[in-house]
């Protein structure tokens, strides 16, 4: 009898804690993969599933190289695993957990109904260091700051390394499977991923990984911050859909450092990083509300603005801001943007347009490559200052300001929005202030080659601060 390998968002073979508890029962395995719309309480984003398309193709042909192949089966998901029960004879299913709370009650519910029926699951961690409850406070509770938690992480993180893929026999029999490209999942209208420059699947994790660590490691605390560089490990969405694991990111960045190769400084901001990953995720088990509503409640009553013309100029990276019209272009041609940016066009959304969070969170959602629920929401909650350790709401990026200071150079501007390119780094992040002179030698016609701010940074300022102050006195 064979027993079956439900693979989820632990799309690797390496450091796979079902996969190994998989073949240590010595039966021949049987790797799955179902498309539940939905089984994670929300429809795949269009980014992520391009994303997932490629994944499971890397995925199968890894499986192929060792005898196996991946079955595909679309549908819901208790209803497909019976369904393969029935056709193979399986009787034990071994998975890696999701913790977002639908995907994790889902997950819940199935295990008790077949187990009912005599088919024991095996539930495993392979998406984060720890299993979000495992991190409290003193008092049991859930931290909601994030440098307790920090501390608190890295005393419970387990110091195991990370498990190499484990030698598998799979079963000789041949359940039927669908075909992915029926499945449509690279996008047709319109099929805007042309520009999508990433390796999905393990081997590309890894080779990211390695990247990083030879290139962007060594000045990772300063040069992450540097839009124009890359800086960082672009390691998100192989993390996201498991293609390897944090402990083998966390793994190799106190390598680098106990072997001299970067300072320790470094490696620890990383992993920071990782735990912020970790913080989000931890948040979103214990607060399930935070997708839909404010963390902090009195943030419900914010005074959103409905302006499609606005939310439609700030998607499309027409809003006179360079930077922030930098970044949305990035995201859009390439499905990712610079962690800084991100900030900055979120924070400028929320508080400068004074368009709720939740646009937002969708649009980056469905454009993203890397859309994970719980980071995404944590982090748009953080900017909108409803989260649970956020920014301050009064504190306004400026923009302008932020370009000068982590695109000092404008390379990052120049490359996403071309039509400024000509203009001198001093003009090159508020063209509006250039003297007609400068734009006109630099080809730049303000309203026609490039937009106007669509709001003036003072006034929509003091706007958010005055919707601020209806919040006083409801907390
Ligand atoms: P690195 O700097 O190399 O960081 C390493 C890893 O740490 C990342 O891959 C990621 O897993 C984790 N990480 C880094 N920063 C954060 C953070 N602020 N919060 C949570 N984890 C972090 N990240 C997502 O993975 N998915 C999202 O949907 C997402 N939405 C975001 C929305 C907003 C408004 C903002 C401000 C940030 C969002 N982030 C999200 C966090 C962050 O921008 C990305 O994780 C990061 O830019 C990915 O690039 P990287 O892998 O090169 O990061």
């Amino acid at each position: 009898r064979p027993v079956i390998l439900w693979f989820r968002r632990d799309l690797r073979l390496e450091d796979n804690p079902a996969l190994n508890a998989a073949a240590a029962t010595g039966r021949p395995l049987l790797p799955l993969f179902i498309l539940d719309e939905m089984g994670e309480g929300r429809a795949l984003g269009a980014a992520s599933a391009w994303w997932l398309d490629k994944s499971l193709r890397a995925l199968d042909a890894a499986l192929r190289t060792r005898g196996g192949r991946l079955v595909l089966r679309r549908g819901d998901s208790e209803a497909e695993l019976r369904r393969l029960i029935d056709q193979t004879g399986a009787d034990q299913v071994f998975m890696n957990r999701r913790f977002e709370p639908d995907a994790f009650t889902c997950d819940v519910d199935i295990a008790h109904a077949l187990r009912h029926d005599g088919v024991e699951c095996h539930g495993f961690n392979a998406s984060l260091l720890t299993r979000p409850g495992s991190v409290v406070t003193g008092a049991e509770k859930p931290y909601k700051v994030f440098t307790p938690f920090m501390k608190a992480l890295l005393q419970a993180m387990p110091d195991r390394p990370p498990a190499p893929a484990p030698q598998v026999v799979f079963t000789p029999s041949d359940p039927a499977s669908d075909d992915i490209d029926d499945w449509g999942l690279h996008p047709t209208a319109p099929d805007w991923s042309g520009g999508f420059d990433w390796s999905p699947g393990e081997a590309g994790a890894a080779s990211a990984l390695a990247a990083f660590l030879e290139n962007g490691l060594k000045d990772y605390a300063a040069g992450r911050d540097v839009p124009g560089r890359q800086g960082t490990s672009r390691l998100s969405s192989h993390l996201h859909w498991g293609e390897i694991g944090p402990r083998r990111a966390v793994q190799a960045a106190r390598q680098a450092a106990a072997q001299g190769r970067v300072a320790p400084a470094q490696a620890d901001k990383f992993v920071a990083e990782i735990g912020w990953r970790e913080f989000s995720a931890h948040l979103l088990h214990q607060f399930p509300y935070i997708t839909d509503r404010a963390f902090r409640p009195e943030f419900d009553a914010m005074p959103w603005r409905a302006d499609p013309v606005a939310l439609a100029a700030w998607k499309q990276g027409r809003t006179g801001y360079p930077l922030v019209d930098a970044g949305m272009r990035e995201l859009w041609a390439t499905g990712w943007m610079h962690n800084r940016v991100r900030m900055v066009v979120a924070s400028f959304l929320v508080k400068h347009l004074l368009i709720d969070w939740r646009e937002g969170e969708a649009w980056f959602w469905d454009t993203l490559v890397d859309a994970d629920l719980a980071s995404n929401v944590q982090n748009w909650q953080w900017v909108a200052g409803s989260g649970a350790d956020a920014a301050p709401y009064f504190r306004i990026f400026n923009p302008v300001i932020q370009g000068q200071k982590f695109d000092a150079d404008g390379r990052y501007v120049r490359r996403w929005v071309p039509e400024l390119r000509a203009l001198s780094d001093r003009w090159i992040h508020a063209p509006w202030t250039a003297p007609a002179a400068v734009l006109a030698e630099a080809g730049v016609r303000l309203g026609k080659t490039y937009p106007r701010p669509i709001v003036d940074h003072a006034e929509a300022r003091q706007r958010a601060l005055d919707a601020l102050k209806t919040l006083a006195g409801r907390s």
